[in-house]
């Protein structure tokens, strides 16, 4: 499932073949993905010209001249791809339709979009880009974790006499926009604070803590996917899926990379996710 870092890649990839061009042709092939697309999608988008795309937590927004703005979530099994693209970034030859291309943009620089989603918990939707940020969807969440309004005195408020483990409070999309199990992992590892603990019992010099850890693992990812973007073997214009190794994630049984700790790698689950720690450096 995308988080945060790989929404960013994909919104980075489909920017050149995006910004500032028209959408000459909008193919809308089924009504709904997880649920039903805008009246006349198609209609709406065609003509438009993309002004400029933006991500608020893992959802790629993308603002129209037309005063309005596409909604894009990828769900769990959503994939862009880029062809045609002018400007010789994604210069792959449109592919042949594929089944589950469910939404597909050509653009007038000669660049097509394909949305292929074969699980449909994917989304679409078209929102008045004025009031985008009061639309159900983001209206809940709370601040970006790259943004300013993400610091110490936030994460230690939103934590006070909190019960549920800090793992839980890192989940809460709306303590935190866009983190997801694989980033929390890495991030409680790296601030050696165990997922299992009580965030409410976390001293506020350990929380202060986790702000830098939390933009530094988000960043670190980032540059991965920006290093996937330059890389040939993306060669088929695909998005925002890349090879990126973690210190925790998907590691059980194996041992801890902390200097000089014995530790080995465990796997517990919390709230019917996976958390992978160190029991040994994370209390
Ligand atoms: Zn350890």
């Amino acid at each position: 499932m995308p988080e945060l870092p790989e929404v960013e890649t994909v919104m980075r990839g489909l920017a050149p073949a995006m910004e500032g061009a028209v959408v000459e042709l909008a193919q809308v092939n089924r009504p709904d993905l997880r649920w039903p697309f805008p009246d006349r999608m198609a209609e709406r988008l065609t003509g438009a010209r993309v002004k400029v795309l933006r991500r608020r937590s893992k959802y790629i927004l993308a603002d129209l001249d037309s005063g309005e703005t596409l909604l894009v979530h990828l769900g769990m099994s959503g994939r862009m791809t880029v062809s045609g693209d002018p400007l010789g970034r994604f210069a792959h030859e449109h592919p042949a339709a594929q089944k589950h291309d469910h939404v597909v943009l050509d653009m007038d620089n000669g660049a097509r979009i394909t949305f292929n989603d074969p699980r449909r918990f994917g989304a679409m939707d078209l929102l008045e880009t004025a009031t985008a940020g009061q639309h159900k969807l983001l209206a809940v969440l709370g601040p970006e974790p790259l943004g300013n309004d993400f610091h110490e005195d936030h994460l230690i408020a939103a934590f006070k006499d909190k019960n549920s483990p800090v793992k839980s409070a890192l989940l809460d999309q709306g303590i935190i926009a866009g983190l997801g199990n694989i980033y929390v992992c890495e991030a409680l590892f790296r601030s050696q604070i165990s997922p299992r603990r009580k965030a409410g019992q976390i001293a506020a010099g350990r929380i202060a803590s986790l702000v830098p850890i939390i933009r530094q693992v988000l960043l670190d990812a980032i540059e991965a996917g920006g290093s996937s973007l330059k890389d040939f073997r993306q060669a088929d214009g695909e998005l925002g899926y890349f090879q990126h190794s973690f210190d925790v994630y998907d590691r059980e049984a194996q041992p801890c990379r902390s200097p000089d700790c014995p530790g080995v790698i465990t796997r517990i689950t919390q709230s019917g996710r996976s958390s992978f720690y160190c029991p040994q450096c994370q209390r």
